[in-house]
Formats: C-alpha cells, structure tokens, sequence
C-alpha cells in the first residue's frame, strides 16, 4: 500500500495561482537531469532552471578524466567540504530566483526540498535508484572505470553532498525519514543489482512524473472537477501499471477529495505525515 487517503478540508479558500515549481531531488544518477529534460518536453509552459554543474552533466563532457581521477585518488570523508558559504550563496540565489520569477519552473537540487517551507506549493518529487544501478550509469557514461571504481565515485559524490548540505545549512539529507515525506512523489529504477531496461525504467518515471504534474496542475489553477478526476484516475492507472517503481506518492495527488485549492496543496502534509512509506 502506498499510500492512505486524504481527509477533506471543509472550509474553501481563494488563493491566487502560483506559478507551478517542480523541485527534483535524489542522488548522482538517479535520472533528475534526463526526468527534467523529459518534463519541459511535454509541458511547454516549464522552464528549465539550469542546474549547478552535477557530476553527470560533468562526466558527459571533455573533462571527464580528470574528474573521475579526483573521485578516485582518495577515500570518502578525506576532504573536508570545500565552500560552504559558496554552497550557501548558490542555494540562496536559487531561493531568491524562484521567488522573483513569476514562470513555471523545474529545478534538480539535492537540498532545496529541505530549505522550502514545509507549507509550500511546489510539486517536490525524489528521483531513486541503488548505488549499484548508479555506478553502472556512470560506467555507461565513462567506459573506462571498472564498476568498483564507479561504485567509489557513487559513493564519494553521495557523502560529498551530504557534507556540503550540513556544512552549509546544518541539514543532514542522509537522514532517511524527512527527505522522504518532503517528496510528494518517489520514484525511481526499482531493479537493485543491474538495470535490464535503463530505456523502459525512464519512461516509467517519466510516464509517473508527468502524470503526477498533471493533478498537482489541477491543485494550482483550480481546474473543474472534471479535470481533475480525469488526471488523478489517469495517474492512479499510472500507479498501478508501475507500483514497483513508486516509493511514496501523496494522498492529495490520489485523493478522493472533491476540493482541490492552492491553499490545500500548500497545507498538504498536515494530511500526509501519516501516509505509508514504501520502500525505494
Ligand atoms: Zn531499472
């Protein structure tokens, strides 16, 4: 089961639409760049906030070698984090951008679920897949490292960014429990050892992402009931095709509840904090 439902509020609210924000969260190569890519694809209005350079944007470049030697040439935990305040500043500047802007937004960051309010009207959205399905998307990427080599860059790049993210704001996003229910939406390759079919497991998140945008659409402009059930039933559908891929989905984006406002979106996990977490 993944989730429960959602109860209804009872008192309506008239709240002016803001613009959609689509946060993709999760580690190295879980998919967040090729998920975005693939969602302001279909839907026109979004624009993508072009991310702070991440290790695969970097490993699909010319400097590639070197990059993958600094990975290799020492153990996890033997640099301390670099520049907190530049970390500081960058997700800052982020913050402020996405508040000036008054456009649809898609945004990868690792931290930024956890520097949002937890009222807040973005559709957050954590991408997942095993450290082993990662390194072999490295390995895809850079023939040349062996899959233990890939396996240390994986590992090395997660512990990097959880000591630059309590560096720079004292959040611990290792921590299982608070970045999982931050997401509205979790999913990812559910193969654990190898991925028999990287092109039918993006689809399947990509299917799941857009179907899930659709209803939080709804939330944002207020469409009629109709439109409304015909993307959540559509998004259900979704679910039960691809369950394996889901590790948490919000009752507000399944939900029998026949009100669907900004401000109840905003409010959404005074109805979530109990939802089942699955296990991505
Ligand atoms: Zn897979």
């Amino acid at each position: 089961m993944l989730t429960q439902d959602a109860p209804c509020s009872t008192s309506p609210s008239i709240e002016t639409a803001p613009p959609p924000l689509v946060v993709l969260c999760g580690p190295t190569a879980a998919g967040k760049t090729i998920v975005a890519k693939e969602l302001v694809e279909a839907a026109r209005e979004l624009e993508l906030v072009p991310p702070a350079k991440g290790l695969m944007t970097a490993l699909s470049g010319d400097q590639w070698p070197d990059l993958v030697r600094t990975w290799l040439n020492s153990e996890p935990g033997d640099d301390p984090p670099k520049r907190p305040d530049v970390d500081r500043r960058t997700d800052l500047a982020l913050l402020r951008d996405l508040e000036i802007h008054s456009g649809a937004r898609v945004v990868e960051s690792a931290v930024l679920p956890m520097l949002l309010p937890a009222a807040n009207t973005a559709l957050v959205i954590r991408l997942t897949a095993t450290p082993m399905v990662r390194a072999r998307r490295i390995q895809d990427l850079v023939p040349e490292v062996t899959f233990q080599q890939a396996c240390a860059i994986v590992d090395r790049k997660d512990f990097a960014t959880c000591v630059a993210a309590r560096a720079a704001w004292g959040i611990d996003i290792a921590e299982r429990s608070a970045p999982r229910w931050r997401a509205d939406l979790s999913v990812g390759c559910p193969h654990e050892f190898e991925c028999p079919d990287e092109n039918g497991c993006v689809d399947a998140v990509v299917a799941l992402v857009r179907g899930a945008y659709a209803v939080y659409q709804c939330f944002l402009t207020g469409e009629t009931f109709r439109e409304w059930e015909q993307s959540m039933l559509h998004f259900k559908g979704l679910l039960s095709t691809h369950q394996l891929f889901v590790g948490r989905c919000s009752p507000l984006l399944i939900g029998s509840c026949r009100e669907h406002t900004v401000a109840q979106w905003r409010h959404r996990l005074l109805f979530e904090l109990d939802a089942t977490e699955g296990l991505l």
